[in-house]
Order: C-alpha cells, then sequence, then structure tokens
C-alpha cells in the first residue's frame, strides 16, 4: 500500500480547496471574461479604422484612401489586411495580401479574425471595410488548447502544490504532537523491543516507536496522524480483514485489551504475527484521551511452535506404529496364527493370572478346566484334504469361543486339541458348555464347512474343577486330559467329568506301575 504522508495530504487538499473557490467565482461571473474583451477591443478598434476610411473616401479621393488604409496595417501589428469594397461587391481597394487573409463571414456578420464594417456617405451606404486581423493568441498543454483562465488554474495548481507542501512541512512540525513528548521518552519507548503506538481519541497514530516503525517498514512521517486501524491488520484467525480492533475498546470504553493476535502484512518481512495489548490514557476524570498499544511480534515463536507441533505429530504417528508394531509382535507371540487362540507359552501364565484375580474379585475360588481333542482328526484329513482339515480345526476352535466368557481363556494345546479355562465355574457348568460345542459341531459342522459334503464331525471333552483336589494349575489340567483320555476310550463324542473314584483309580494305577 502506497502511504501519503500527512504533508502531500493536506497539500493537495489546499489546492483543491483554492482551485474550488476560483472555479466558483469564476462561475458567478467575478473573473472578467479576457474573450469578450479583446472582441470589444478588436470592435471599437475597426469602427475607428472605418470613421477613418469614410473620412479619407468622402471626396471620392482614392490616393489618400489608398495612403490611410497602408498606414493603418502598417501601424496596427494587429491587423493583417483591409479591403473597401462597394455594396455591388467591386474592391475599391485592398492591401497587400488581403485576398489570402481574408475570408467572408456568412452575411453581414463579423468574426473575431474577420471584420466587416459598413461605410456611409451621408445616410447612404455605400461601401464595406473588411479588416483581417491575426488570429487569438492561445495556450496549449500537452496538445490541449486552454483558455487564459484554465491556463490560470493549471499553473496556480502546479506552482502553488510544491509550496504548499514546503509550508505544510514547517507547520506540521510544529503541531507534531510528538514533538511536546521528551526526548528521553521517546529514546526509552525506542529502546522497547515490542512496537508501541499512541493513539489519539479517534485512534490517530500520534507517535510510533523505532520498533513498530521498523515492523512495519514506514517512517514516522508516513504514519503520523494517519488511523492505527488503516494499517491493514487481519486476524489471523479467520484470515479477513480484522474487524474489532484491541484498541478501539480502549479508547471507547476505557477497557484494557490484552493477547489479541493480529496479523500485519508488512513491507519489509511480509505477513507478521503480533500480540497486541492496549490500554486507554485517561484525564483527570477518567475519560479516555488516547490509547497506548503495544506489538510483541510472535512470528519466529509461532513458527518455532508449528515446527514443534509438527514434530510431536510425527513422533505421536510413529508411537502409534511402533504400538501397532508391538501388538502384530505380541499377537505373533502368543497366539496361533490358525485358529487365534493363545498358544501354550502365553496360555499358563495367564491362566494363573486370570484364576488369581478373579478368585480374588469373587471370592469364590472354583475354577474350571476343559480339555478337548476332535475324535478321528486323521481320517478328516485323510478323506478331505490337510487345508479342509485346518478348516475344521477353525471352525473348532470358533465354536468353543463362541460359547466362552469374556474372562474365559482358550488354548491350542497341540495340532486338535484345546484346553480352556473357566475361571470361577463348577465342573457342571463346565460339562453344560462343552455339551453345547459338541452339539453344536455334530449339527452344523456339514453347512459351516461346503468343502467338506457329509462330514460328520465330533470331540470329546475331559472336565475338572478345583473341588477333585487339584493344588495347581497343572494338577487341574492333568485331571481334565485325563478326563479326556476316558472320553475317549468310552466311545468319543461326549465328555467325561473327572471325580474322585477315577482320581484314587489313576492313583493306584500310578502305584502299581499299570
Ligand atoms: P482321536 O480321536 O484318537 O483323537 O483320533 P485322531 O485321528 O484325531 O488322532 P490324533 O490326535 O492322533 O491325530 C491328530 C491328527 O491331526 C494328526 C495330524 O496329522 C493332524 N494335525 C495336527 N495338526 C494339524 C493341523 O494343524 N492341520 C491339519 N489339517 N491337521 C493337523
Ligand atoms: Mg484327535
Ligand atoms: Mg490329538
Amino acid at each position: 500500500m502506497i502511504r501519503v504522508s500527512p504533508a502531500v495530504r493536506l497539500s493537495m487538499g489546499l489546492v483543491f480547496i483554492v482551485i474550488s473557490i476560483l472555479l466558483l467565482i469564476n462561475f458567478i461571473g467575478l473573473v472578467p471574461d479576457q474573450s469578450l474583451m479583446a472582441i470589444e477591443a478588436r470592435k471599437s478598434r475597426a469602427e475607428s479604422m472605418a470613421v477613418q476610411c469614410t473620412y479619407a473616401a468622402k471626396d471620392n479621393d482614392m490616393l489618400a484612401l489608398r495612403k490611410t488604409m497602408d498606414s493603418l496595417v502598417e501601424t496596427n501589428p494587429e491587423v493583417l489586411s483591409m479591403g473597401l469594397r462597394t455594396t455591388h461587391g467591386k474592391y475599391l481597394f485592398q492591401t497587400e495580401d488581403h485576398k489570402a487573409q481574408w475570408s467572408t463571414p456568412p452575411g453581414e456578420d463579423s468574426t473575431y479574425t474577420n471584420w466587416q464594417v459598413p461605410i456611409y456617405r451621408g445616410n447612404q451606404r455605400w461601401g464595406t471595410l473588411e479588416i483581417a486581423f491575426t488570429p487569438q493568441k492561445g495556450y496549449a498543454v500537452l496538445g490541449i488548447r486552454l483558455s487564459p483562465f484554465a491556463l490560470l488554474l493549471l499553473s496556480f495548481a502546479a506552482l502553488s502544490f510544491p509550496g504548499f507542501i514546503i509550508f505544510m512541512k514547517r507547520s506540521l512540525r510544529y503541531l507534531d504532537p510528538s514533538s511536546v513528548m521528551p526526548n528521553r521518552v521517546k529514546y526509552a519507548l525506542d529502546t522497547l523491543t515490542e512496537g508501541v503506538l499512541l493513539l489519539d481519541t479517534r485512534g490517530r497514530i500520534v507517535l510510533a516507536n523505532a520498533m513498530f516503525l521498523e515492523k512495519v517498514g514506514c517512517t514516522a512521517q508516513q504514519l503520523m496522524g494517519t488511523r492505527a486501524s488503516g494499517l491493514g491488520w487481519i486476524d489471523p484467525d479467520s484470515n479477513e480483514p480484522a474487524v474489532d480492533m484491541p484498541w478501539a475498546q480502549s479508547l471507547s470504553r476505557a477497557e484494557k485489551q490484552a493477547g489479541i493476535p493480529l496479523t500485519l502484512n508488512t513491507r519489509r518481512d511480509g505477513m507478521r504475527t503480533f500480540v497486541v495489548n492496549s490500554a486507554p490514557v485517561l484525564d483527570d476524570r477518567g475519560r479516555s484521551r488516547g490509547a497506548v498499544v503495544t506489538f510483541d511480534d510472535i512470528t519466529e515463536m509461532e513458527k518455532q511452535s508449528f515446527q514443534l507441533s509438527r514434530m510431536v505429530e510425527l513422533l505421536q504417528m510413529s508411537r502409534d506404529k511402533i504400538t501397532k508394531k508391538n501388538k502384530e509382535l505380541e499377537i505373533l507371540a502368543t497366539q496361533d496364527p490358525l485358529t487365534g487362540c493363545l498358544n501354550r507359552r502365553a496360555f499358563f501364565p495367564r491362566a494363573e493370572q486370570q484364576m488369581a484375580s478373579v478368585s480374588a474379585q469373587e471370592r469364590k475360588g472354583n475354577h474350571a478346566c476343559v480339555m478337548t481333542d476332535i475324535d478321528l482328526f486323521k481320517g478328516i484329513n485323510d478323506r478331505y484334504g490337510h487345508a479342509v482339515g485346518d478348516k475344521v480345526i477353525q471352525y473348532f476352535a470358533q465354536s468353543i469361543k463362541s460359547v466362552l466368557r469374556e474372562d474365559d481363556l482358550i488354548c491350542r494345546y497341540g495340532g486338535e486339541e484345546f484346553c480352556i479355562l473357566l475361571p470361577n465355574c463348577s465342573m457342571e457348568e463346565a460339562a453344560i458348555i462343552a455339551e453345547r460345542v459338541r452339539d453344536k459341531i455334530e449339527t452344523h459342522c456339514s453347512q459351516a464347512i461346503p468343502e467338506a459334503p457329509g462330514i460328520h464331525l465330533s470331540a470329546s471333552f475331559g472336565i475338572s474343577d478345583l473341588t477333585i483336589g487339584a493344588h495347581t494349575i497343572e494338577e487341574l489340567f492333568a485331571q481334565a486330559d485325563r478326563a479326556l483320555y476316558k472320553a475317549k476310550e468310552g466311545g468319543r463324542n461326549r465328555f467325561v467329568c473327572w471325580d474322585r473314584n477315577m482320581e484314587r483309580d489313576f492313583a493306584h494305577k500310578a502305584g502299581t506301575g499299570l
């Protein structure tokens, strides 16, 4: 934006005012019309020449007439030529070159350069005196012809404007409000690293410190007297021209404003963001007499904070990636990839942890374990192939999961063998769950796996809980495993609950080495 200094603006105003006054004076007719005056002068000169010629021609003295006309042309530099014509149109006499200089106006009229004056003898008209005058003096500026008055206005404007500027600059120096500020105060303001503006009651700048001038890239003269709100402030949030200026509040309501962000497109450094604080300057009665506004340039800080937040964002992203990768690794390390069940390594510590925490919460302390194995799975593999066998294992695991609760744990114990921990659950409740799975796979497997037409899927289950005498989780699993063995032995496709008799029988067999 081009800033025009107040001195130039005031000088232009003065020139316009004076020109307007002159135009008004001309309009109401107080300025004499020079063209009219020139015509009047020529008219009276033409008439006096006509009188002289009439006098010379009165005795038909052609020689005297000729001499008179020649001498009139000679002595009047404005007269180019003369001719005397009778009423019949015949020239009695014409001075040299009259034909070339003369062009007859229509009728009896005269023009500024060609005058026709009737000549009488007594009351009798007998001829016309033709006088060719020089053309009107004219003035042209840049090829445009101007009237003397227009030329006067133009030359006045051109010559008075620099004079007014010099005058205004000197006057403004006396009127400059900042000049009343003691120099030590000015120097103190100039040492501040913040920009400072002192505004009058109408928000016009009366003082700008060195830092503000440096940031904005203007001179004090350019800013003096201009409105602070007219510098082109932008609201950084909306990127639209700012509407509510902080200093407007200080001026109208004598209120302090702090921490208002404003952006300005500065000449030197382009877009810069400031935090603006504004405080009213009050008189003895507490009325606002102006405002002091400070501008803290936070552009660099904003840039750094943007870079920092970008970095935090990147860090967050890489942290999320690492967490995701860790989860994937954990899944790989703890889960069986075919069924998504826990593997043995992960299962045992979790089973112990789960049992401990649920026991503490529920205070019941009984937990059940189910070992299960698909019956005659080798045959399924042989009949339908290994890939379909995989799908059957997946389906079996899925069927078990569908009947488990959130706290229950399932582990792929071996190829088609699974181990299930049911915390806070009795053997009877576990048997119901096992029966539900057994029934489900038997009834729905052929529908669920269309690749295995005519498949008959069954599984055997061994169940135990902590009431039978197991002290550790390993003992509990061992009991359930033995019960599974019993189920297989008993003809498969069934569940067997471990009991004290089996326990005794097993202990006896172990003791006898059978
Ligand atoms: P039983 O009723 O006595 O359990 O008979 P079974 O045929 O199921 O006997 P066994 O448990 O000995 O056989 C398990 C078979 O499962 C052996 C192995 O080839 C197969 N198997 C083990 N792991 C997988 C696997 O991941 N996918 C497939 N398709 N087969 C597997
Ligand atoms: Mg099997
Ligand atoms: Mg097996």
